[in-house]
């Protein structure tokens, strides 16, 4: 059961590093408006990290849990930047969430959703409005919770809503992070993090069971 999770978790991460590799040049022109222009190499040098870190795992026979908490330690030791810290502080604290032994129980996709969420409030310490990814993974959370139907559906209209989401950040002020300094600047350019993100939540969908 855990195996048989494990490798859907492997087939999903293979799918956002494909999807971060095509965007990679346009999250770097976002994120170079106001910021240092690195979120697009930053986010393709963590997923691949997680990917190889899960590829080995997934070899050596890994359950779910532990092949989660090596991809997340992955993304977090080489992305670099601060999104590549979240990232790796949000699926960690998703895969504590997950099993070795038993398959995922019905509801340790909503803990795990609202565990990811929580600690990058937590790690980050940014606020609703601030213009960071936080935008985009409070309404994602907020969405799945209320969502009723198959994973898939549920995490579907999670995926629009972080979708939409991201894109209202474009009206914001950066108040975190390195663009804060140049927040002004941000107004009308959406933050590069959360519309990362929304990419990627939007590219696991097809791997939930629907
Ligand atoms: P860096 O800013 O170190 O170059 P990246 O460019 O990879 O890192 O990531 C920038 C993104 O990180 C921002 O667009 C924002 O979404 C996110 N971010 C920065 N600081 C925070 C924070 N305190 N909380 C949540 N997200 C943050
Ligand atoms: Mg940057
Ligand atoms: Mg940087």
């Amino acid at each position: 059961e855990s195996r048989a999770l494990a490798a859907r978790l492997l087939d999903a991460l293979r799918d956002a590093e494909r999807a971060l590799a095509d965007a990679e040049s346009r999250l770097g022109e976002l994120d170079a408006v106001a910021g240092d222009g690195d979120h697009g190499i930053g986010m393709r040098r963590g997923v691949r990290a997680a990917l190889t870190a899960a590829e080995d795992a997934a070899d050596a026979g890994a359950g779910a849990q532990t092949l989660a908490r090596l991809a997340a330690a992955g993304w977090a030791r080489e992305a670099g930047g601060t999104s590549g810290a979240l990232w790796g502080a949000m699926l960690g604290a998703a895969a504590a969430r997950l099993d070795d032994e038993a398959g995922a129980d019905p509801g340790a996709l909503d803990a795990a959703v609202a565990a990811a969420a929580d600690a990058l409030g937590r790690i980050g310490g940014a606020r609703p409005g601030d213009k960071t990814m936080l935008d985009a993974v409070v309404p994602f959370a907020e969405a799945f919770a209320a969502a009723t139907g198959t994973p898939r559906g549920r995490w579907n209209a999670a995926a629009d809503a972080a979708r939409d989401a991201a894109a209202a950040t474009s009206d914001l002020v950066a108040r975190r992070g390195r663009s804060r300094t140049h927040g002004e600047r941000s107004v009308g350019t959406p933050d590069p993090g959360a519309v990362s993100f929304a990419l990627v939540v939007a590219t696991l969908a097809p791997h939930l069971p629907g």
